[in-house]
């Protein structure tokens, strides 16, 4: 499974020959044909994408007339062929889906195994790896914890990307006279005391574990399964900022718990958080973006927040097509098809997917991105919106902008310049 770095790497990774390669295998049903299927649908796409470069290669040739634009193909020629005996070579069996980002030029191959629930089988050659298909599939499994908890048990599951791990289990038993010694009763209150002490000091001990794992970034969110009856007692006892990344819980006992069971009830309390969140955003972001506050809509001033490091939240239609573009010096993005640039006057590019051109720079910067599947309010404004952290042109906060920019290891607060250089650590959240 691919890690945050991981997806750095991929984000910041550019072949100026345009020979980055991106593939991505979604299989389809585990039947024995399948397989057979697939490789025939990769070879297809392969064909197409040769096709296609080539054409490209050879309108670069006749533009400059010498002749290098086959040469430049040649790496990704490589990858292609490597691509093509990578899906006959793999044993369809329905589980995995399946990304490859390629460019030989640059000895750069990784393989990750993803949850099968791709939109398809994809094959791209450009100058950037795709990384929308990358983006949904991790703002729909983000990394949670499952904690299952009773009075003297508790359970810690990891579920990443689809796949449920216990990872973590503690066992305080209670003491022998907690468990009703005494005689007739005599001893009862007393006992009873004991137990209620020895529960709560392994609720302290659970809620410190969780407190201490965020801390450390093992997870961003977590989800606790419990009795209704223990919940008054365990919540006083979180930290505030667990409690605030408690994204819910629901019923249920501990040692006899099913994995399967853990895994749905989770799935179902986080995906129905992901929806109301991102129904809020939107509408937070229309309304502050009406008052003139912390919010944008529309390509041109979201690119231009984007330039400014202004945004902490970002929605994006799913069928969101916008053009611009692009500087070839300064990596300024321009909703304007301005042929040369508007910061540093050199040629602009066109850039056919500003949806794509913009993530590496969300990803990098750790901005939390939505995709937002037939919203008529969101369409109405352009089909892209942004919640702010601030918005620089209003107050004396550009200082913390350029403070953010400079933490990214560069002066220049333009999009592009980060694709090729921006320093890896930064979270990639979509929860
Ligand atoms: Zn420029």
């Amino acid at each position: 499974m691919i890690t945050r770095e991981q997806i750095n790497e991929l984000a910041q990774f550019e072949d100026r020959n345009g020979c980055a390669l991106t593939f991505y295998l979604q299989p389809t049903t585990p039947r024995n044909k399948a397989h057979k299927e697939e490789t025939i649908l990769t070879k297809d796409l392969a064909r197409e994408a040769l096709r296609q470069l080539e054409s490209k290669a050879a309108s670069s040739d006749a533009k400059t007339k010498n002749g290098t634009g086959k040469g430049k193909i040649e790496s990704a020629r490589e990858d292609i062929d490597r691509i093509v005996r990578l899906s006959q070579d793999m044993r369809g069996n329905g589980v995995h889906a399946k990304a490859v980002f390629a460019c030989s030029a640059q000895g750069f191959w990784r393989e990750y195994d993803l949850p099968a629930q791709l939109s398809g089988t994809q094959l791209m050659v450009n100058r950037h790896f795709k990384l929308k298909p990358l983006a949904q599939m991790l703002g729909a499994f983000p990394s949670l914890a499952v904690v299952l908890l009773d009075r003297h048990r508790a359970r810690l599951f990891d579920l990443r990307l689809g796949e449920l791990n216990e990872v973590e289990g503690f066992f305080h038993p209670l003491s022998r006279r907690g468990r009703g010694d005494g005689f007739m009763g005599y001893d009862g209150g007393h006992a009873e005391r004991r137990v209620d002490d020895e529960v709560l000091h392994h609720f302290k001990f659970v809620a410190d574990f969780v407190k201490q794992a965020l801390e450390k970034r093992s997870f961003e969110k977590w989800i606790l399964g419990c009795q209704d009856m223990l919940w008054s007692q365990f919540e006083p006892l979180l930290h505030p900022d667990a409690s605030q990344r408690l994204l819910g819980r629901f019923s249920s006992e501990v040692a006899h718990a099913s994995r399967e069971g853990v895994r749905s009830h989770a799935e179902r309390i986080f995906s129905e958080r992901q929806q109301k969140r991102r129904t809020e955003a939107v509408r937070e972001a229309i309304s502050q973006s009406r008052s003139n506050n912390r919010g944008v809509t529309g390509l041109r001033r979201v690119l231009r927040s984007l330039e400014m490091g202004e945004i902490q939240t970002l929605m994006v239609g799913e069928n969101f097509v916008g053009q611009a573009v692009e500087c070839t010096g300064c990596g300024h993005l321009d909703a304007h098809l301005v042929s040369s640039c508007p910061i540093c006057g050199r040629d602009t590019r066109e850039i056919v997917d500003v949806a794509e051109a913009i993530l590496p720079w969300a990803i990098l910067r750790d901005i939390e991105l939505f995709y937002v599947k037939d919203d008529p309010e969101l369409d109405g404004v352009g089909n892209i919106a942004a919640l702010l952290r601030f918005r620089a042109e209003q107050s004396n906060v550009r200082s913390i902008s350029q403070r953010s920019d400079r933490s990214l290891g560069r002066q220049e607060g333009r999009v592009g310049r980060y694709r090729g250089a921006a320093a890896s650590g930064a979270r990639y959240r979509t929860s």
